[in-house]
């Protein structure tokens, strides 16, 4: 009885993310809040009395390296998209829910699951959600996040028209009144990884953009520096990934050198895409 009021409180709050960000419907977020807090109470009680949660991260197997190749059958071609949007809101319900990390299950306040156009040909994949994404329930609105928006503008796209998510969902935790982020774990990442193959699955990007070192690490394993990583492709299963500097490198250092290979590999994107570039954006941060 106590394990499906549990199971009902998670489902429940999943629907209501889900209706939340439901661009016709916008549920009162103290709402949210306050069922959230609730369902912690009964999983800090659950963990307390012995019950599985604290097995909750092995509970799937982390996904397997060599096995990012092809695109499983289950994946919605042309013509299904009502499929593929009911397999994208499965999949947010999912997320939304997860308790596989106990330790940032506590810390945290929202799952950061992802935001843009499901249909994306262009995805952009960053580390974990920070304290204003975290506060927020939307990955990269923080500095680092407006400066990612300039710079998909800059690209010609809107911010709504890419996807945007992370490695990891939730907030690396850190100890009570420690400032600043950490970064995740490889056991984090690994736990988490399959939601974001799950979501690139389903949004199937002709294109993605790894942001920094952490993001590399996360979907390939990948430990090399990011100066011999970025501006060159990588393969996730069949989709080609840029791999290029994160904009908190960007805000930290200045240079406008740094800026202008950022640029560089943005513009290796766009021809990728076939997208045209004007004179203009072929120019923007050369030294004058
Ligand atoms: N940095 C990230 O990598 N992701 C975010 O969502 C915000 C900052």
């Amino acid at each position: 009885m106590e394990t499906l009021f549990k199971r009902g409180l998670t489902l429940l709050i999943g629907m209501l993310r889900n209706l939340e960000n439901h661009p016709d419907f916008r549920v009162d977020t103290s709402t949210i809040k306050r069922i959230t807090g609730l369902a912690d109470s009964v999983r800090l009680a659950a963990t307390t009395e012995g019950t599985d949660l604290s097995q909750a991260s092995e509970i799937d197997e982390p996904f397997p390296r060599d096995a990012l190749s092809g695109i499983p059958a289950q994946v919605p071609t042309e013509g299904s998209s009502g499929d593929a949007t009911q397999l994208f809101d499965e999949l947010r319900t999912k997320v939304l829910a997860c308790t596989k990390c106990p330790n940032l299950v506590t810390f945290r306040h929202s799952v950061v699951f992802g935001v843009g156009n499901q249909r994306a040909e262009l995805m952009f994949v960053g580390e974990a959600p920070g304290a204003d994404e975290d506060r927020e329930g939307e990955p990269f609105v923080g500095r680092a996040g407006e400066l990612l928006t300039k710079i998909i503008q800059t690209m010609g796209f809107q911010r709504s028209e890419v996807y945007i998510a992370n490695v990891l969902k939730c907030r690396p935790d850190l100890p009570p009144g420690t400032p600043g982020n950490r970064q995740p774990t490889p056991a984090e990442m690994a736990t988490c990884l399959p939601y974001l193959r799950e979501q690139i699955e389903l949004i199937r990007p002709k294109v993605m953009v790894a942001l920094g070192g952490t993001a590399m690490r996360g979907l390939f394993g990948k430990e090399e520096p990011m100066k011999q990583m970025r501006g060159r492709w990588h393969l996730f299963g069949s989709i080609p990934v840029m791999a290029t500097f994160h904009p908190s490198y960007l805000l930290r250092n200045q240079a406008l050198f740094l800026k202008r290979q950022v640029w560089e590999d943005m513009l290796l994107v766009l021809e990728r895409l076939d997208r045209s570039i004007s004179e203009k954006q072929r120019n923007y941060f050369l030294p004058r």
